[in-house]
């Protein structure tokens, strides 16, 4: 993200499902940490946003539909 900045390739850099699937995850690279987010953009989280808590839903039990 920093080279893309730096080099001009982007003009911003967002990040929003990464930190759904670890909120800690800005601590971590913050710390030093280089290892990828464990979001697998499955996008889960943005499909049941408008019924259920925002939170990761990869790998875990679904919301009941209603
Ligand atoms: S539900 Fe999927 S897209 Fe959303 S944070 Fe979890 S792994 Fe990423």
């Amino acid at each position: 993200m920093e080279a893309a900045l730096f080099n001009g390739d982007a003009d911003a850099v967002a990040l929003s499902r990464p930190f759904i699937a670890d909120p800690k995850f800005p601590r971590k690279i913050a710390g030093g940490a280089t290892a990828l987010s464990r979001c697998i953009q499955c996008n889960l989280c943005l499909f049941y946003a408008p019924v259920a808590p925002l939170k990761c839903y990869h790998g875990k039990r679904m919301p009941a539909a209603g």
